[in-house]
């Protein structure tokens, strides 16, 4: 790793890889505490809410018919009537009929075990018989020996529509059967209640007898058919569900790839369990997408800080470097600089033969300018020479202060051209006033000018060779009356 990235590149690829992981783990832990917290809230308050409320509305409406069933079966006109031997079907009738619209039943009914008739609000329906299978119920309720029982089933007096029959026994004064009495009520309706609540809450909810039979259901082709106790999803856990001792039971099922959370309640006044479902799916999704909501804002932020961080890396890098090959003073190349462009201009003659030249030139008496203006003014000289000699060379060239006075250019052609160039150079700093914008009195001012020594480059010589003949023309050029230019000959004759 330490050979392909850079320190700047590791960097931020490390600061990444810990901002995301500690996003990750955050959204991680967050959400794994979320769903435990919401699976808890579930099963123990909602799912059991659930089955309470929709308890107390189906109380609302099957304890009324049973209550009613429970007064007919106490009436002393329809004891008198049938142990009267069932005179005049038209005031039992008329007495169903008054009862079925005063309570706003679906069908109220009574059978005569001795003549095994069946009357029905609208007159005798039928004579019950044991091979008739829509008369299993009436034997059935008998072998129960119960005073009141709930049954599902198709009314035949109403196009077959499915309905719960609350059948009472009817007994004489000395306590002997003489026939069974009730109500029935449209399962429409409690259908629709449940579809409701289903709908709104996202649950599954119906009913199941203790033998696992299931009773009341949205889905009415289920009724009476599936048994969860026998069907594979809930096989497992049905027998914990239908205990009737225990008012409610919560159960995580593992269904497909989802689970399943399950809770059951006893009814008692049915005998039926409530069970009402919910896929643990639904509410997940909705954690689900917060948390990739939270995790994508975290990699937002990720990407932020790792953009801001960037900048300002290369901004530093950018400071560092710079400082590190400029000099202070004049802003133009330190010797560190100018060293790594020579090596560049070395590398391109080697290549391709492009000749280059090294001119160093010193600012004449410049310890006397320092004296006679100061040396902060000194400073400004330096400054200034810097300028026109920046502004002398061309965009390829390159200008170093090599130190003090002295300053080096690399040049590219050779020494025909470098002479005319180190002379320009001269002329210009020669030319220029050094002294246009300062307070330095007049007979202070001293000229300022350079000397120029400059030798062409030759294949394979090094910096320091090169920088040494140029010093020692420099020097001699200083040695003929300085403010001049000379140019090394001693390369040519190598
Ligand atoms: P010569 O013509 O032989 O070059 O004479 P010179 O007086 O310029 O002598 P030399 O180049 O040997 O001296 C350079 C002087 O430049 C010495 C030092 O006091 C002055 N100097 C060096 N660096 C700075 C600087 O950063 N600022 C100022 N103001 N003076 C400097
Ligand atoms: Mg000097």
């Amino acid at each position: 790793m330490q050979r392909y990235f850079s320190i700047r590149t590791r960097l931020i690829l490390c600061l990444s890889l810990i901002l995301i992981a500690a996003f990750l783990i955050i959204t991680m832990t967050h959400y794994n505490s979320s769903r435990k917290l919401l699976r808890d809230n579930l099963i123990e308050n909602t799912l059991p809410l659930t089955s309470d409320n929709i308890y107390s509305e189906i109380q609302k409406d099957l304890m009324s018919p049973i209550f009613v069933s429970s007064l007919m079966a106490n009436d002393t006109f329809l004891k008198d009537w049938l142990l009267d031997g069932e005179g005049g079907v038209e005031k039992i009738t008329k007495y169903l009929t008054e009862i079925k619209s005063k309570y706003g039943f679906f069908s109220t009914f009574v059978v005569s075990s001795q003549t095994g008739r069946y009357y029905h609000f609208d007159g005798v329906l039928k004579t019950l018989s044991r091979e008739d299978d829509h008369d299993v119920w009436y034997y059935r309720f008998l072998e129960q020996h119960q005073e009141y029982a709930l049954d599902v089933d198709t009314d035949q007096a109403s196009d077959n529509s499915l309905t719960i029959f609350i059948n009472h026994r009817l007994e004489d004064y000395e306590g002997h059967l003489i026939g069974v009495t009730g109500a029935g009520l449209n399962v429409d309706h409690i259908n629709k209640m449940v579809h409701m609540y289903q709908k709104k809450y996202n649950r599954n909810i119906y009913f199941v007898s203790p033998d696992g039979t299931v009773q009341l259901h949205t889905e009415t082709e289920r009724i009476e058919r599936d048994n969860i106790i026998k069907g594979s999803r809930l096989k497992e856990v049905a027998p914990h569900l239908l205990v009737r001792g225990k008012p409610s039971a919560s159960y995580e099922v593992a269904c497909d790839r989802s689970t399943l959370l399950i809770t059951s309640r006893y009814i008692p006044e049915f005998d039926w369990f409530l069970i009402v479902e919910m896929d643990e799916t639904m509410m997940l999704n909705h954690l689900r997408r917060n948390s990739l909501i939270n995790f994508g804002v975290g990699l937002l932020v990720t990407l932020l800080v790792i953009g801001v961080n960037i900048v300002t890396v290369n901004y530093f890098q950018d400071r560092l470097e710079r400082m590190a090959t400029t000099d202070k003073l004049t802003q133009v190349k330190n010797r560190r600089a100018f060293e790594h462009d020579f090596h560049r201009f070395a590398y391109t003659m080697s290549r391709d033969g492009t000749l280059f030249s090294l001119v160093m030139f010193d600012i004449d008496h410049f310890k006397a300018v320092n004296d006679s203006s100061g040396h902060l003014f000194g400073d400004e000289v330096i400054r200034a020479v810097a300028g026109v000699s920046e502004a002398s060379i061309r965009r390829l060239d390159v200008l170093a202060r090599w130190g003090g006075d002295e300053f080096v250019i690399l040049f590219r052609g050779g020494e025909a051209e470098g002479q005319i160039f180190s002379e320009r150079l001269r002329k210009n700093i020669e030319e220029t006033d050094f002294y246009a914008d300062s307070s330095v009195p007049v007979e202070k001012r001293l000229p300022v000018t350079v000397t120029c020594g400059g030798a062409e480059s030759t294949p394979g010589e090094g910096l320091d060779a090169l920088i040494s003949r140029a010093d020692r023309v420099l020097y001699r050029a200083k040695s003929a009356g300085r403010n001049c230019s000379l140019w090394d000959t001693e390369g040519d004759e190598a």
